[in-house]
């Protein structure tokens, strides 16, 4: 299959093409239930893998360090153009390498070292990036983090206001990586306007969601939007940070030359088809057949005995939560994993257990969404969920080797988009 694929890889390096072509038939395979993932479209992966890749970019379109720009201008450009419209923003970054970077370049821009910073925290859904301790933002800065009400899974705004006054935060991250219900942007704004911070929306999970209109929007209620564009937005690995033009000035110079130097144009490409697919009549189609699958997927688990980290979802993520069940979050994931369904071990809440041992599961539905599956397949893949986990409580591996055969089987029928057929 990857000779014919990537002939001149093959032929130049047959070991690295076997590597990917077993990537590619993995791919195919499994039911990728990692919420933060994705299938991009052929499209995506050929814009992604040009000759763009040669050139160097320093600088913003028409404000260039290098010569020869005719053309990479007119790609980040037009990926900026896109990144307006689509999100309804006055100004975009499109060059961030990956989120963390975009995240550290609004510290930059805002905040100096040893400044008071507030998020989520990382144990409670939050990222690393919003002033953890082990991340450059929770060491370089002082940061002071909020969390979830123990009852009900959800964020007590009550106590993100007391906080947020308490230690009037130069910048205030609201979003995160494990988070389950739609995010209060409107309440995050008046809490950030009271206590004087400026407010960040990072959306690297929910930008396709936002985009297809099945999550509120951030625009018009943040100073600023930091996003992946690889998880739901369905594009390359890469980011971007989308702001008020009273922002713009400090962003771009946070981004380059702040933080980075060389755009990846390769990856602005791949960044601008994927918005050029975002804002397609199909895309608002796909973002709420998402949310659809995660409500159908989540209902069959709770019909199961699962215990769900506030009781459900709104948005493309669940997080089960295995205190219950006599099988950890990590015994669970790798029997997943062996059962053909990938998923991520998770903190939950006041976990009882250690981060790399925790008692969660985190899925999602981004990705058997772009293979077309729908809610009618959900109870299914509930009890193949909960059949592997059941088996991994046992040992049981050939309950685990008959669920990985019924997975491939299904997914056979569902070809992702960018994949050859394996
Ligand atoms: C994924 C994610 C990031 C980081 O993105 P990377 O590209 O992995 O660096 C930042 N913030 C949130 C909320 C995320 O979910």
């Amino acid at each position: 299959m990857s000779a014919s694929r990537h002939p001149a890889l093959s032929a130049t390096d047959p070991e690295l093409a076997s590597f990917v072509a077993a990537e590619e038939v993995l791919q195919s395979q499994t039911l990728r239930l990692i919420p933060s993932e994705n299938y991009v479209s052929a499209a995506v992966l050929e814009a992604s893998g040009t000759v763009l890749q040669n050139k160097y970019s320093e600088g913003y379109p028409g404000r260039r360090y290098y010569e020869g720009q005719q053309n990479v201008d007119r790609v980040e450009a037009l990926a900026i153009e896109r990144a307006k419209g689509l999100f309804g923003v006055d100004h975009a970054n499109v060059q961030p390498y990956s989120g963390s970077p975009a995240n550290l370049a609004v510290y930059l821009a805002f905040a100096k070292p040893g400044d008071t910073v507030m998020g989520m925290a990382l144990p409670m859904g939050g990222h690393l990036t919003h002033g953890w301790g082990v991340s450059a933002t929770g060491s370089w800065f002082r940061g002071v983090q909020y969390g979830v009400q123990a009852d009900t899974g959800l964020i007590d705004y009550d106590a993100v206001r007391d906080l947020a006054l308490a230690e009037r935060p130069k910048l205030i991250f609201c979003g995160g990586t494990a988070l389950p219900r739609t995010i209060d942007f409107a309440a995050f704004a008046s809490i950030a306007e009271e206590a004087g911070s400026v407010l960040v929306a990072d959306v690297a999970h929910i930008a396709g969601l936002i985009a297809g209109g099945a999550h509120p929007s951030p625009a018009g209620h943040v100073d600023v939007i930091s996003t992946t564009t690889h998880k739901t937005l369905r594009g390359p690995r890469g980011a971007m940070l989308m702001c008020r033009e009273e922002h713009a000035k400090a962003i771009d110079k946070a981004v380059f030359p702040g933080l980075q130097g060389g755009p990846h144009n390769q990856t602005t490409a791949g960044i601008a088809v994927a918005l050029h697919e975002a804002a397609q009549p199909s895309f608002t189609a796909y973002a709420h057949a998402v949310v659809a699958n995660a409500k159908a997927l989540a209902a069959a688990l709770l019909e199961r005995g699962f215990d769900l980290v506030s009781g459900g979802t709104d948005n493309h993520l669940i997080l089960i939560d295995l205190t219950g069940k006599d099988v950890p979050g990590k015994v669970a994931a790798k029997a997943l994993d062996r059962a053909g369904i990938v998923v991520n071990y998770n903190t939950v809440p006041f976990d009882p257990r250690k981060p790399f041992d925790p008692s969660g599961v985190r899925i999602g539905t981004p990705s058997l969404t772009s293979r077309g599956l729908g809610v009618a397949h959900m109870p299914q893949v509930a009890d193949w969920i909960s059949r592997a986990v059941d088996a991994a409580a046992k040992g049981d591996e050939p309950a685990l080797a008959a669920v990985r055969t019924e997975v491939a089987d299904l997914m056979a029928a569902f070809p992702a988009p960018g994949l050859p057929l394996a």
